[in-house]
């Protein structure tokens, strides 16, 4: 394990995203992946993602979940259909479970400190995850209280320009990195992380997302290219790049050796070997999806959104084979922040 945290310098960031010096990538990557090796052995870390209601008081411009969306078919997940989706990922091996979705109003405090406890009740030995969007400080603890264990929130752009034109004016940057800064306080393992390529976006705002997240030492890192989404104002640009978004994990897990990194569902829906590129450049945790069919298919934060095949929870047992052609092997434990 190295002893001092390595900072790129501004200089070698902008080498690293624009260089066509293929040799000097793959070994940035083969450098990330030993670092990940050190900590993590070959060990992939699994969560089992429930989506839990694609209804969303906030206007992302980005997601086709935004309040402005009438071509979406909306649903919400009870409380059973939610711990169905837990007991069943229990039984097959999921130690965390990942409550994701819109900021859904009907889906308060109350309906989610049951939820936990119940949960928790029939799961000691598992992690819940959040990633419920912005909600008070009170709300934040109480959720804490009630036992979630992490929450993830990303800043989704660290320069304040493609922020603000990322959201409507009623979000703002500052206030996300204050929730961010909370949630860490308050004992949550945390979780930031931002689109890459998103519309405005550029080499120079990717470093500022570096940099943001020197500052705030999150456990947990999500990164993913951005993907358009059909009934978005910004449907017709175009995705992120798997290479770029490869090469971003890289940096982010040579400067973060402890974080927990995905590969995520957005890098494997634009690029076919999006998973395994993202665990080769760095990344320790894969998060399938176990959510009911129906969610399955209505959250759609971007189009073309992969949830078969090795994406699905189903499939654990075949995403093992697959990992371990490449060296690695899925973990049956709740995976926490190894850190100090
Ligand atoms: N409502 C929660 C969960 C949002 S979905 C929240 O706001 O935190 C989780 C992540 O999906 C978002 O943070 C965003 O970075 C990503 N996302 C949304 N739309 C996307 C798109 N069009 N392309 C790629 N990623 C997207």
């Amino acid at each position: 394990m190295q002893k001092k945290t390595e900072y790129f310098t501004d200089d070698q960031l902008r080498y690293i995203l624009k260089t066509d010096d293929s040799i000097f990538i793959e070994d940035l990557k083969k450098k990330a992946r030993d670092i990940t090796k050190s900590v993590f052995s070959n060990k992939i870390y699994i969560r089992g993602l429930v989506e839990i209601s694609n209804y969303c008081k906030q206007g992302c411009y980005y997601c086709g979940l935004n309040r402005e969306n009438k071509n979406i078919k909306r649903y919400r997940l009870s409380k059973e259909d939610i711990i169905k989706s837990c007991d069943f990922g229990y039984s097959i091996g999921f130690r965390t479970f990942v409550f994701q979705g819109g900021e859904d109003p009907i889906q308060d405090d109350d309906f989610f400190t049951d939820l936990i406890s119940e949960v928790k009740k029939r799961h000691s030995d598992c992690a819940i995850t959040l990633s419920l969007g912005i909600r008070s400080k009170k709300s934040y603890q109480k959720l804490k209280n009630a036992g979630a264990d992490r929450y993830l929130l990303r800043h989704e752009s660290a320069q304040e320009s493609v922020f603000n034109k990322l959201h409507p004016n009623d979000q703002s940057l500052k206030s996300r990195i204050e929730s961010i800064k909370y949630l860490k306080e308050i004992g949550f393992q945390t979780g930031t992380g931002f689109m890459v390529q998103a519309p405005f976006s550029s080499i120079e705002s990717h470093i500022k997302d570096i940099k943001l997240i020197r500052n705030l030492k999150p456990q947990m890192i999500g990164i993913g290219p951005f993907i358009p989404n059909k009934n978005t104002k910004f449907k017709n640009e175009n995705h992120g790049e798997s290479e770029i978004t490869t090469r971003l994990l890289a940096i982010l897990r040579i400067e973060n050796p402890f974080s927990l990194i995905p590969s995520t569902t957005a890098l494997n829906s634009i690029d076919d070997e999006g998973r395994i590129k993202g665990i080769l450049s760095g990344a320790n945790v894969v998060m399938p999806n176990l959510s009911p069919k129906m969610a399955k298919e209505n959250y759609n934060l971007y189009d073309n959104k992969k949830s078969s095949g090795l994406e699905s929870a189903n499939a654990l047992k075949e995403l093992n084979d697959y990992f371990k052609k490449y060296g690695y092997e899925i973990e049956i434990s709740r995976g926490d922040y190894l850190g100090e």
